[in-house]
């Protein structure tokens, strides 16, 4: 392979799990690089050592990214060459570089980014989910404000949605994406590329239930189907059921009119009755 271009900022992806799945052109880049900067230096000497390359480390993750993205600019402007990698997969995706790939830009240092190992896209490719438009979303956000609008804002997207959540979280983000987007048909893709690789397929309720008969262990990515018609469709008779139940509750007990509304939408009679007890008492 050709030696590197001076002063180039190459985006570097690692295996997200099994050690072969990385490009021979990726090794040659972190073979040859002046500097490597990772998120975690330990982690990432690990890999180098099974690769059989020394390197030169340096750390570059959320916390130092400020000081770190300054000097490795200046190492780049000085003409060395930085291969920059996080902890698996594709570096900036959910993980450190976004700063980095602009302050690159900022300072006119070429980027050359490597094709590799993404966690988000080996899932979907084998979910039987819709791959023709999807949206990455990543990690949901902590905060729970941002959280909910954000949600809100995908609810009616009609694309695959894919999440990334780490295990620990995994049930209570289940249920959160449950309430916000309803039940809809979803695949869990845990563990990709090692020894306990498994997709499991069903709806966001039914995946769930699984995790409390068998705990979440490893690294799970969560894919949801996209708003469609039917779901369109149920939302209008949910509407339309709802207006026509309170309309009637005006000119009869909720009871009667929760049969009257049942048997018309062929709907169970406790739904209907609870949902009148629901807004009466408002
Ligand atoms: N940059 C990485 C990529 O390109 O996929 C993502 C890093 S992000 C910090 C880590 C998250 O990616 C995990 O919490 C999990 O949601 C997902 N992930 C990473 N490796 C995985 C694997 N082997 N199987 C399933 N999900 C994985």
């Amino acid at each position: 392979m050709n030696e590197l271009t001076a002063g180039t900022l190459y985006l570097v992806p690692t295996p997200i799990g099994n050690l072969s799945d990385i490009t021979e052109r990726a090794v040659e880049i972190l073979r040859q690089a002046d500097i490597i900067a990772c998120e975690d230096t330990r982690h990432t000497r690990i890999l180098l050592d099974h690769l059989g390359i020394g390197g030169h480390v340096v750390s570059y993750h959320e916390h130092n990214k400020k000081e770190a993205g300054s000097k490795l600019i200046e190492e780049l402007m000085a003409g060395k060459t930085v291969a920059q990698v996080s902890d698996a997969g594709m570096p900036v995706i959910s993980d450190p570089g976004a700063d980095l790939v602009r302050l690159a830009i900022a300072a006119d240092i070429p980027i050359v980014p490597l094709p590799g190992p993404n966690a988000a896209l080996t899932a979907l490719v084998a979910s039987g989910l819709d791959v023709r438009q999807f949206v990455f979303v990543g990690f949901l956000p902590k905060i729970t404000a941002k959280r909910k609008k954000l949600l809100a804002d995908l609810e009616k997207v009609p694309f695959t949605l894919i999440f990334y959540e780490a295990p620990h979280r995994i049930k209570e983000t289940m249920d959160t994406l449950i309430k916000a987007l309803g039940d809809r048909k979803a695949v869990t893709a845990r563990e990709l590329t090692k020894k306990f690789e498994t997709f499991d397929r069903g709806t966001l309720t039914s995946l769930r239930e699984g995790m409390d008969v068998e705990d979440p262990r490893g690294e799970y990515v969560i894919l949801v189907e996209g708003w469609n018609e039917d779901m369109a469709a149920e939302e209008d008779s949910a509407a339309s059921w709802q207006e026509k139940a309170l309309e009637l509750a005006k000119t009869m007990p909720a009871k009667e009119a929760a049969r009257e509304i049942a048997t018309a939408f062929h709907m169970g009679r406790r739904e209907v009755y609870q949902f009148l007890i629901k807004k009466l008492e408002t």
